[in-house]
């Protein structure tokens, strides 16, 4: 479609008008320089057959008084020098009397041409000028030449008049300029129709990969995140094509991220509200002894307690996701100490010894104490939760160049090579029943996982089933700090 808004349309008026005004100038400008041209030529053409002229007939003038005398054999002369030169030719004295014209019939025999160019030639110079004949209508050259004598003043002078239709055309038919501009308007009509068709193409091009952009982001709107553009040039559209494909990509991934992390929610939160709502109907429907009754609110109290870590842990991670950082400068050996401290009597009571390696100055990293403080607290949860009575679990700390390194070892029961990969995503859990079991809401690993990211850091396991796991992560230190 052509519209005045489009791409296309734009691009083809602009050449069009760019191309037009370039044509104007130019031919403005070579029709100018051609006219000067010609008319010099002209010019300097008339003045040397005026001087070849003035040279050969200055003897016989130089034998006249102010008569007339011999004009028959001068007159002669002027018709062939008229003929050689295309040029009506007239001899005046030096008192300005037609002494010889190439005209016979109604020639100026005799007379006094007041012409300003015959003026200029007996003062010595040569004059000319330009004007329309009264008789043809034509465009006439006019050029005077003085006849000269060595040391005297003019004695004489040659009169030329031509017509200039051989330049600007005329009833024998056009004349070169009139050729020259027919020529430019054929050059402009065969540029503009070429350039034309030429930013027609262009702007197809441009337009072309735009309009699949349009549809392709017209279709996402309306909910089919799933488009994809062929990429087959590498110029800004095809560098555009190729981020909206990035984009959409992304866009598809996450949203189907958050429909699938929804389902688990949703998943997660149907358990133990279905627990409660059985519990409730049951001492709604029946009588119950007091001690039946303690065992049912006990039940409604551990659902209740998991509903609410797992909401605690949602909002954590959508906490941690918002990107909302503080920036504090934290010891990490105070933190790993102050951490371990406070799950030491739940070690003890579980039969686990939990061993700490940690190094005897201070180690500083930027950050959140409180998000770094929970992101430890629950490997250490892990590594108690999965490591039998009578095992044991390791926190160590090595400084490397610009990082340190935090290990967690467990001697627990290990995770199976499969879903190594996959433990730190959300609601992954390797044994379903023993997680909710021990309490677990499976988004533990993700809430460290994104703590550790957050942070600049970087985390992951090794893990042997039925040997045990190591969780290690790495922090940047902080820069300011030098420990050399
Ligand atoms: P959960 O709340 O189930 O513990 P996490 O995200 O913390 O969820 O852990 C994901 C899964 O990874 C757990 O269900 C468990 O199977 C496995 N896992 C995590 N830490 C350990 C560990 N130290 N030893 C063995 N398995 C572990």
């Amino acid at each position: 479609m052509f519209t005045f808004h489009s791409i296309r349309s734009r691009l083809t008026v602009t050449f069009l008008a760019i191309i037009a005004a370039v044509m104007m100038i130019t031919s403005l400008f070579l029709y100018n320089q051609l006219e000067r041209y010609f008319i010099k030529s002209m010019v300097d053409s008339l003045t040397r057959s005026g001087y070849e002229a003035a040279i050969n007939v200055a003897g016989l003038l130089r034998d006249q008084t102010g008569t007339v005398a011999d004009s028959g054999k001068l007159s002669a002369y002027a018709e062939s020098v008229s003929r050689l030169a295309g040029a009506r030719i007239i001899f005046v004295n030096r008192e300005g009397i037609v002494i010889a014209d190439s005209v016979r019939v109604g020639g100026r025999l005799g007379q006094i041409l007041g012409q300003e160019e015959i003026d200029a030639a007996l003062a010595g110079e040569v004059g000319s000028s330009i004007l329309v004949s009264e008789q043809s209508g034509q465009l006439v050259l006019q050029v005077a030449v003085p006849i000269l004598e060595e040391g005297s003043d003019p004695i004489g002078a040659v009169f030329l008049s031509a017509s200039m239709q051989e330049i600007y055309g005329g009833e024998q038919g056009q004349g070169i300029l009139e050729r020259v501009r027919n020529y430019l308007l054929l050059a402009t009509l065969i540029a503009a129709a070429v350039v034309g068709g030429g930013s027609v193409i262009l702007a197809r091009r441009f337009s072309g990969p735009l309009e699949v952009l349009t549809g392709a982001a017209r279709r996402m709107g309306e909910g089919e995140l799933n488009q994809r553009i062929e990429v087959s040039s590498k110029d800004e559209i095809g560098h555009l094509a190729e981020q909206f494909n990035i984009m959409a990509a992304r866009l598809n991934y996450y949203t189907s991220n958050l429909r699938h992390f929804a389902s688990n929610v949703s998943h997660e939160l149907r358990t133990p509200l279905t627990s409660l709502s059985l519990i409730t109907k049951s001492m709604k429907d029946y009588d119950m002894e007091p001690e039946q009754q303690k065992e049912f609110l006990e039940d409604m109290d551990r659902e209740l307690d998991r509903l609410i870590a797992l909401v605690n842990d949602l909002l954590e991670l959508t906490k941690l996701q918002e990107g909302e950082q503080r920036h504090d400068t934290i010891c990490l050996v105070e933190l790993v100490e102050n951490t371990a401290s406070k799950l030491k009597p739940r070690f003890e009571q579980y039969h686990i010894r939990l061993i700490m390696e940690l190094p005897p100055r201070p180690v500083y990293v930027s950050g959140s104490f409180l998000q770094l403080s929970q992101a430890l607290r629950n490997l250490l949860d892990n590594a108690l939760k999965y490591t039998p009575a009578g095992g044991w679990v390791r926190v160590s700390m090595q400084l490397l160049k610009e990082a340190v390194e935090v290990k967690v070892e467990d001697s627990g029961c290990g995770i199976p090579e499969k879903d190594l990969p996959n433990i730190f995503e959300r609601f992954y859990r390797v044994d379903q029943a023993r997680s909710r079991e021990m309490g677990g809401t499976g988004l533990g690993l993700a809430i460290v996982k994104e703590t550790i990211l957050a942070h600049g850091g970087k985390i992951w396991a090794e893990s042997r089933e039925g040997e045990g796991s190591t969780f290690y992560f790495k922090l940047p230190l902080q820069e300011s700090i030098n420990y050399n």
